[in-house]
């Protein structure tokens, strides 16, 4: 199951920046990653990762509503 916010990503301090982290990969800020997978750069390390794990996730349940769909078929 994929979580709803990604907060398990690598980040780093902002030098000279008291309380901001950002994305250890593509750099982007923590406040405007606001935990979503999507505010990543397209070519996150992270994100791309994250993204394959996810359309398999993705494929599994569709491949499950398709027997459902099927089931509901045969009912009728
Ligand atoms: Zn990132």
């Amino acid at each position: 199951m994929e979580p709803k916010f990604w907060i398990d990503y690598p980040q780093e301090h902002i030098e000279g920046e008291m309380y901001k982290y950002r994305c250890s990969y593509c750099k982007i800020e923590t406040t405007a990653i606001n935990g979503l997978i999507e505010n990543h750069e397209e070519d996150c390390t992270f994100r791309i990762e994250q993204e394959k794990t996810y359309r398999q996730t993705i494929s599994q349940k569709s491949h499950i509503d398709v027997n459902q769909i099927r089931g509901a078929d045969e009912t009728d």
